[in-house]
């Protein structure tokens, strides 16, 4: 079965499996090919930075390299959409807008989903 990504950037989800199950986040961005998806402050991975990369800097103090932490891309298979009008995980249904455009749709309310934002 060909999946369709029906998560768009913006999109408030619910984590279904591993370690962050249960918890929602709002979507950071999607990588449509990859089926992937990265949710802000969940599923973090600590990254270390070396220091002295700013060139000319004159705080090179504050570039002194540490840990910093990086949603890493969780697969669009364990969101799940969230409504924003009823707060509801729910599937997504797919309708069409009286000029004919494809919109998504919450399964549970009918409540028109956000438009995928142009160019993002
Ligand atoms: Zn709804």
């Amino acid at each position: 079965m060909a999946s369709k990504m029906n998560i768009l950037k913006g999109d408030t989800v619910l984590i279904r499996r591993g370690k962050e199950k249960g918890k929602r986040g709002t979507v950071k961005a999607v990588m449509p090919d990859a089926g992937m998806a990265t949710v802000e402050g969940l599923n973090l991975v600590k990254r270390h930075m070396k220091g002295g990369q700013q060139n000319g800097s004159s705080n090179a103090a504050t570039q002194a390299g540490g840990i910093i932490e990086k949603e890493a891309p969780l697969p669009v298979s364990v969101l799940m959409y969230v409504c924003e009008k009823c707060k509801t995980p729910a599937r997504i249904r797919h309708g069409r807008t009286a000029d004919g455009h494809a919109q998504r749709l919450c399964a549970k309310c009918g409540a028109p989903a956000r438009e995928s934002a142009k160019g993002a």
